[in-house]
């Protein structure tokens, strides 16, 4: 027999799942556009760019995060 806490133990895991399953999918699709834009970038232009921060040539400049 389902007791009140069960049930709300039973939501609360519900709840959870629901929330970190979104939290994935919105990094799927992030990293999905980023790949897309990657391929994008190199097809139109084999050209380096030149960061102004750091100056190390990179192929997509959106994609390129400096080293510290
Ligand atoms: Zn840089």
């Amino acid at each position: 027999m389902l007791s009140p806490l069960k049930i709300i133990l039973l939501a609360v895991v519900v709840g959870a799942v629901f929330i970190i399953a979104r939290q994935f999918r919105k990094k799927d699709e992030s990293g999905e556009i980023s790949a897309n834009k990657q391929e994008k970038t190199t097809d139109q232009t084999t050209e380096l760019q030149k960061c102004p921060d750091c100056g190390t040539y990179v192929a997509a400049i959106e994609d390129h995060v400096c080293e510290k």
